[in-house]
C-alpha cells in the first residue's frame, strides 16, 4: 500500500486487521483516522446532494472565486479541479509551489530520492524539521540507509546540518546546527555566500562557524538541500544553489506539506497559455475573494478568520477548523485511503495509489466533475 501521509509517499505500508505496519505516527494516525465531517450547509447538517447544489449555486454567483489547496488530492481530481476553476473564472492558489516552478525551469539542479540515498554526503535541512514532516525521509533516503557509494551510512559518509529559525527534533541528531534569527535569514544566506567566495563574511552572526559551514559545503561530492516551509525566499535559495554550485555539487528538493503538491505545480505550469505563476499565491487577495472554494486545505489554520471575507466551500476527507465554519462543507474519500488515482511524489516520481478500504464516500473528483456538470 501507499502511504498519503507525506510527499515520501512511502509504498512499503501494509496494513493489517488492527495494525498499519512501516507507517511512521503521522501515516498511521492519517491511515486509521476516523475524524470524518458529514455534509453541513451554513453550519447545519445537509443532505449530501444539496450541499453540492449549494456549492454549485454559490460558486455561479462568485464574480472573484479563488481555489486553494490541491495538495492533498490526487492528480485526477486536481485535473478536475483546474477544469472547474477555469469554467467558473476561478483563480488557483497553491501555496508553496514557487520552489517546484524553480526545479521544473531548471533554474536550479534537483535529483531523486533513490539518488540521495545512493550518493548524498552532505545533506542540509534548510528551513525543515522532516523529523516531523516527513518522518521517514532520514531513514529511507537522507541519513541513516547505506546507499550504493554511501556504504557506511551516516556514522562516517554523511554529514546532516540544520539551519532553522529554531532548534528542531531534527536539528538534534544533526552533527552541525545553525539556528537564525526569522528576519535575518537573508543575512545569514549572505554571509555564507561571502564564505563561500573565500570572503570574510561581514555579518553579527559567529563569522567562524559560517567559515567552517561553508568549508563543509565546499567539499561535497553530492550536497541535497532539503528546503520547507521556513526556509528564505525561494530566490535567495536559487542564489545560494548558483553559488553552491560554483565551487561542489549541490541538488535542491523541496519539503512542502500536502501528499501531491508537485503534481499541481506541473499542472498548473502546463496550463496553455499559462506560465504558473497564477497557482503560485499570486493574483488575487484572499481578502477580496468573494468564494473560497479549499480543496483537502484547512485554510484558516493558516490565516486568521478576519482575513477571509468571501463565502467558504470545503471539500475535505476531515474535519478541520476550515470546515467548521465554511458555508457548505462536503465530505470526500482520502486518496490513498477510500479513493484511488496517481501522485507525483517530492522528486517527481509518479506513484500510483491504490485503496486501502472501500466505502461509501464520493471522491473529490467525483464530487467536482458532479459541480462541473451543474455551473
Ligand atoms: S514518511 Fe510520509 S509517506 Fe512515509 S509513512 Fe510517514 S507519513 Fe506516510
Amino acid at each position: 500500500m501507499v502511504c498519503t501521509g507525506c510527499a515520501l509517499l512511502c509504498d512499503d505500508v501494509e496494513i493489517g486487521k488492527n495494525d498499519c505496519r512501516h507507517a511512521c505516527r503521522i501515516g498511521d494516525a492519517h491511515i486509521t483516522s476516523t475524524n470524518q465531517i458529514g455534509a453541513m450547509v451554513d453550519r447545519s447538517p445537509y443532505d449530501m446532494d444539496a450541499a453540492i447544489e449549494r456549492a454549485a449555486e454559490i460558486l455561479v454567483s462568485a464574480e472573484k472565486p479563488v481555489f486553494v489547496g490541491f495538495g492533498n488530492s490526487v492528480t485526477e481530481a486536481q485535473a478536475t479541479g483546474i477544469e472547474l476553476a477555469e469554467k467558473v473564472g476561478a483563480e488557483i492558489k497553491t501555496f508553496r509551489t514557487g520552489i517546484f516552478d524553480d526545479i521544473l525551469d531548471g533554474r536550479v539542479k534537483t535529483c531523486t530520492l533513490p539518488e540521495v540515498r545512493d550518493y548524498a554526503d552532505v545533506i542540509v535541512f534548510l528551513g525543515c524539521d522532516p523529523m516531523n514532516t516527513h518522518p521517514r525521509l532520514l531513514s529511507k533516503y537522507a541519513y541513516y540507509p547505506r546507499g550504493e557509494k554511501r556504504q557506511h551510512g551516516w556514522e562516517t559518509d554523511r554529514i546532516a546540518i540544520t539551519i532553522d529559525l529554531r532548534f528542531s527534533h531534527t536539528a538534534s541528531i544533526c552533527k552541525e546546527a545553525y539556528t537564525i534569527d526569522p528576519h535575518r535569514q537573508i543575512e545569514f544566506v549572505d554571509a555564507l555566500m561571502d564564505a563561500l567566495s573565500n570572503k570574510v563574511p561581514k555579518t553579527t552572526y559567529d563569522k567562524k562557524r559560517i567559515l567552517k559551514l561553508a568549508g563543509t559545503l565546499k567539499k561535497a561530492e553530492f550536497g541535497v538541500i532539503f528546503a520547507g516551509t521556513s526556509a528564505p525566499p525561494r530566490d535567495v535559495i536559487v542564489r545560494l544553489m548558483d553559488r553552491l554550485n560554483e565551487s561542489s555539487d549541490f541538488r535542491l528538493l523541496p519539503l512542502a506539506p500536502g501528499y501531491n503538491l508537485r503534481s499541481i505545480a506541473e499542472q498548473l505550469r502546463n496550463r496553455p497559455g499559462d506560465d504558473g505563476r497564477g497557482g503560485n499565491g499570486g493574483g488575487t487577495n484572499l481578502q477580496e475573494a468573494d468564494c473560497i472554494l479549499c480543496l483537502g486545505f484547512d485554510l484558516m489554520n493558516s490565516l486568521p478568520a478576519h482575513g477571509i471575507n468571501g463565502k467558504m466551500i470545503v471539500i475535505d476527507p476531515s474535519e478541520t477548523l476550515t470546515s467548521r465554519y465554511a458555508d457548505v462543507a462536503i465530505p470526500c474519500a482520502a486518496g490513498g485511503i477510500d479513493c484511488a488515482g496517481s501522485a507525483v511524489r517530492m522528486d517527481g516520481e509518479t506513484v500510483e495509489i491504490p485503496i486501502i478500504r472501500e466505502s461509501e464516500r464520493l471522491s473529490d473528483g467525483v464530487i467536482l466533475k458532479r459541480i462541473l456538470e451543474v455551473v
